[in-house]
């Protein structure tokens, strides 16, 4: 049986994705913030979380979907701290279970890591300067690193959903809402089971010759 790991595990796109392998046969432990994840830790934290994934054992599914919003104002009113914070979890926390979870992938010679990017990483939300560059910074690594496994059976592969109704929007205003569905040519915003099903195949023995790839996920918003 193959174990997973999912970060952000306790909400949204992470726990719909938790449903989703749990229904295919797949063990797997999701690492969160919230007290009741399997591996409560802040995903940011490289000693924390390098001690928990040592300790959980074995890996052969790495989904990163912990993220941040982080400011949403113009980039000269955002203090510094609160740019670090954004890439804190969005980058080094992909950074952080990525280091953690490969060596023992290229041991066993099998491997499937799918990162959540946005399209905001590829085409920049305006007031949202730290998360769509920290998104942007996401698929720059899951290109890289594609590349350095490629012949090792682990591939890695990134997602660009557009909006998705999970609680990450419960506090967009009905205003910013109708506007950003007017951007979707399917006129509808996404739901969590859709991306988790196609987490899902990224993540299986179905996926293998695409790796360092960016897979689009947004209604037809953003086709490239
Ligand atoms: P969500 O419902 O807010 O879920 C995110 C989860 O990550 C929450 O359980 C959150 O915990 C956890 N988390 C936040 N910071 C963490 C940290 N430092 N360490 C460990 N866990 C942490 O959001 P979602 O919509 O499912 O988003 C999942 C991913 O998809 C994110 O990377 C997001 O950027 C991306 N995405 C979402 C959309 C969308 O429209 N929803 C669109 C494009 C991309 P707390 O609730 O305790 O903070």
């Amino acid at each position: 049986m193959k174990r997973a790991l999912v970060t952000g595990g306790q909400s949204g796109i992470g726990a719909a994705c938790i449903e989703r392998f749990k229904a295919e046969g797949i063990e797997t432990i999701s690492l969160d913030l919230h007290k009741d994840a399997d591996l409560a830790v802040d995903v940011s934290d490289s000693a924390a979380v390098s001690k928990a994934i040592a300790a959980a054992g074995p890996i052969d599914i790495l989904v990163n979907c912990a993220g941040v919003v982080g400011p949403t104002t113009p980039l000269w009113e955002i203090e510094a701290a609160d740019w670090d914070k954004t890439f804190a979890v969005n980058v080094r926390g992909t950074f952080n279970t990525c280091h953690a979870v490969i060596p023992g992938m290229i041991e066993r010679k099998w491997g499937r890591i799918v990162n959540i990017s946005s399209v905001a990483g590829k085409e920049g939300n305006p007031n949202l300067s730290a998360y769509s560059a920290s998104k942007a910074a996401v698929l720059g690594l899951t290109k890289s690193l594609g590349k350095e496994l490629a012949q090792k059976g682990v591939v890695v592969n990134a997602i660009t959903p557009g909006v998705i109704a999970t609680p990450m929007n419960k506090d967009t205003s009905e205003q910013l809402l109708e506007y950003m569905i007017s951007r979707i040519p399917m006129g509808r915003t996404g739901t969590a089971v859709e991306v988790a099903a196609l987490i899902y195949w990224l993540s299986s023995d179905q996926c293998t010759f695409s790796t360092g790839s960016v897979f689009d996920i947004s209604g037809g918003r953003t086709t490239y």
